[in-house]
């Protein structure tokens, strides 16, 4: 069996395998996809030390460190169930079963989708995600943001500073932002808040060209002409598959201590699956040894 076995193979559960390995104890990481959300970013400048490198670059660069370690990657690999018995058994959708002493959770998360007519199609054509990553893509031109929380509404302030025009769509009949974000909000000059309104489609041709939506009082459908759409209704985390087994929050999040451990005995989480504040790579790193120093604390006491 596996000492520590790894979960997830994004930054955090990268950062996790390498600090538990140089414990010199067995590891493993079972991946789905190695280097999760990093490898569909572009360009990183927030990497503290590393004035700016590319997602796959750094993906590269996270795998050759967890191959010196001697660390047993499964690549292409999705977990299905955990259980915990004498040893924490993970079942594969291959069907194998990988026993070890501790795991650690790091299978990250996803933006969630409105799932609308365009959004697949224009998606990095014009439909984006993350405005820290791809704002000044659309400096100069008109946007909008789909999501009237707290991260949409930081999101709507952060592009106005760049493009020419916000455009806030919320399906809700008020804004669900903190009261200080709102304020902030309303007070610049080029943003307009549509509340109480349904996207219905994302339009365009080879590019996008605008978006249409429903005004849920009256029933009418509106178009809006813009080059840009910013989806902000949320992160889901890639934990579903975990049922009952460890405790969740409301949206899914695994919850966990300051050690990264969760409340099964052995079982750690690290990273954009957990209920960490903040989602970034420098974020879900620091977890990941966490959670790794967590389960080696834990090993040694048990
Ligand atoms: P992820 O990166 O999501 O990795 C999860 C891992 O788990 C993957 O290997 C996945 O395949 C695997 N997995 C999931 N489910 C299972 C399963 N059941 N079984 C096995 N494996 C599974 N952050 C920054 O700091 N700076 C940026 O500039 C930046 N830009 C971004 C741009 C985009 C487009 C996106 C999407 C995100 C960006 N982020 C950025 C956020 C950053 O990528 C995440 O915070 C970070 O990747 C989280 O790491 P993680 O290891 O927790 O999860």
């Amino acid at each position: 069996p596996f000492d520590v076995l790894v979960v997830g193979g994004g930054p955090s559960g990268a950062s996790a395998a390498i600090y538990a390995a140089r414990k010199g104890i067995r590891t493993g990481i079972v991946a789905e996809r190695f280097g999760g959300q990093v490898n569909d970013t572009l360009g990183i400048e927030n990497f503290i030390s590393t004035k700016y490198i590319e997602g796959p670059q750094l993906v590269a660069n996270l795998e050759q460190q967890v191959k010196e370690y001697g660390i047993d990657v499964m690549k292409l690999q999705r977990a299905k169930r955990i259980e915990k018995k004498d040893l924490i058994e993970v079942e594969l959708e291959n069907g194998a079963v990988l026993k070890s002493k501790t795991v650690i959770l790091s299978t990250g998360a996803r933006w969630r989708n409105m799932g609308v007519p365009g959004e697949a199609e224009f998606k990095n054509k014009g439909v984006a995600y993350c405005p820290h990553c791809d704002g000044p893509l659309f400096t100069g031109k008109d946007v909008a943001v789909v999501g009237g929380g707290n991260s949409g509404i930081e999101a709507a302030i952060d592009l106005a500073g760049i493009v020419k025009h916000v455009t806030v769509l919320e399906f809700a009949p008020e804004l669900k932002a903190d009261a200080v974000l709102q304020e902030r909000l309303y007070s610049l000059p080029n943003v307009t808040v549509l509340k109480n309104v349904q996207t219905t489609e994302v339009t365009g041709k080879d590019k996008i060209d605008g978006i249409s939506y429903k005004e849920r009082d009256t029933g009418e459908t509106k178009h809006v002409e813009l080059q840009g759409v910013f989806v902000q209704i949320g992160l889901v985390p890639n934990t579903e598959w975990l049922g009952d087994t460890v405790e969740r929050t409301r949206v899914g999040e695994i919850v966990v201590d300051n050690h990264g451990a969760t409340n099964l005995p052995g079982v750690f989480a690290a990273g954009d699956c957990t209920n960490s504040s903040y989602k970034q790579i420098i974020i879900s790193m620091g977890s990941g040894a966490t959670a790794a120093l967590g389960a080696f604390d834990y090993l040694i006491r048990n």
